[in-house]
């Protein structure tokens, strides 16, 4: 008896899969499918974060509607990987807010941007937003550096904590392994997730709505992976610089936070764009729409960021620069927030189930 109809759905494909074994070389999923005789909610919920929605196995199917079988692997494992994460989230008691994720989002990017606005008005001389500052200390006369910090960094540890917390619950479901979590699981987990191996359709790309699969999906979520990364890098930097070097923020155009922050805004605007395009080309059958708010939300707010974290660079030593600091901090607070429970958390789940498979084929489950 499984909790959900689409556990048990799961659980059916899974079944036909294991008797079918077709596509065991597609991706990791047949393969730790096999490995397995009965599926319980923890080990549907394990496969379902294993597959990275290529949709190969769908076009490969000879049990694919219109057959009586009815099956369609991608889509089931899409919704019941949505589920994965309600199921785990942390606190249990916010684990609604996936279902309302795009309208979340949205208010918490609203809220967050007005109260920054604000607050920049409240602190300082309301003209000051709308004057043109520049030098060393010009963010902080709106806000000041340590409260800055102090509130994104407790947005940010909390976004740790609570993604965390998550996965933990996650991977406790799955039952203890023989073998400890060592460096060569973790290295080729690293590997698979880095390269997004599984996305590529056991070869020839992701299926869209033409038949015809490209790699475009991978390449743009590459971009916005890495672009999210050196955002990521270019905070880092500009802490040490801050509070080890004593060197003020703005920093010059060739300095490495504004390396690292514009190559990683370039990767925001354009890796979100393409998947979004991507995602408009693929095949209908494939979607799992009650998702595509979540989805479409964590897109809008990582082409937002990168592009208001560009204009902000490029427009930083004019009048906009207070308006456009209220609205790229205001969204990536919101950004942070809703993190544990929207879109991003599908990277942390599917790292672990690299890890685990990685752990399960060196022990030879
Ligand atoms: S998806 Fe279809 S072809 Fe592939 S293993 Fe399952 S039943 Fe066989
Ligand atoms: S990764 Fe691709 S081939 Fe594997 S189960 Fe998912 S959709 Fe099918």
């Amino acid at each position: 008896m499984h909790a959900t109809s689409a556990l048990a759905e799961a659980d059916r494909l899974m079944t036909v899969c294991n008797s079918c074994r077709y596509c065991e070389g597609l991706c990791a999923v047949f393969p730790a499918m096999e490995m397995r005789t009965a599926f319980a909610d923890a080990d549907l919920h394990y496969l379902a974060n294993l597959c990275h929605g290529c949709g190969a196995c769908f076009h490969d199917c000879q049990f694919a509607p219109p057959h009586e079988f009815d099956v369609n692997v991608p889509k089931v494992l899409a919704e019941l990987r949505a589920q994965s994460y309600q199921a785990h989230a942390w606190p249990a008691a916010l684990s609604g807010l996936f279902e309302r994720n795009g309208l979340v989002v949205a208010l918490a990017a609203a809220l967050s941007v007005a109260g920054f606005a604000a607050g920049f008005v409240a602190w300082s001389d309301p003209a000051a937003l709308f004057a043109a500052t520049s030098g060393p200390g010009a963010f902080y006369r709106l806000m000041p550096h340590n409260a800055m910090a102090l509130l994104f960094g407790a947005a940010f540890l909390y976004a740790i904590v609570a993604t965390a917390m998550s996965v933990r619950r996650f991977w406790r479901s799955l039952g203890p392994l023989e073998s400890a979590a060592d460096f060569p699981a973790l290295r080729q987990a690293a590997k698979d997730a880095g390269r997004l191996r599984y996305l590529d359709g056991g070869g020839v790309g992701c299926f869209n709505d033409d038949d015809r699969p490209d790699d475009r999906r991978r390449h743009y979520h590459h971009l916005t992976f890495y672009g999210f990364l050196l955002c990521f890098a270019a905070t880092c930097v500009a802490t040490v610089y801050h509070y080890g070097l004593g060197r003020i923020a703005p920093y010059p155009w060739y300095d490495l936070p504004v390396v690292l922050g514009t190559l990683g805004g370039i990767g925001l605007v354009a890796g979100p764009i393409g998947l979004y395009l991507a995602k408009a080309r693929r095949d209908p059958a494939l979607d799992d729409s009650p998702r595509f708010g979540m989805d479409i939300a964590f897109l809008a707010m990582l082409f937002l960021t990168g592009l208001t974290g560009l204009l902000l660079l490029a427009l930083r030593a004019t009048p906009a620069m207070g308006t456009l600091l209220a609205l790229h901090l205001g969204l990536v607070f919101a950004l942070f927030l809703t993190l544990p429970y929207g879109k991003f958390v599908h990277g942390i789940y599917r790292f672990a189930a690299l890890l685990r498979y990685a752990l399960e084929r060196r022990a030879g489950f």
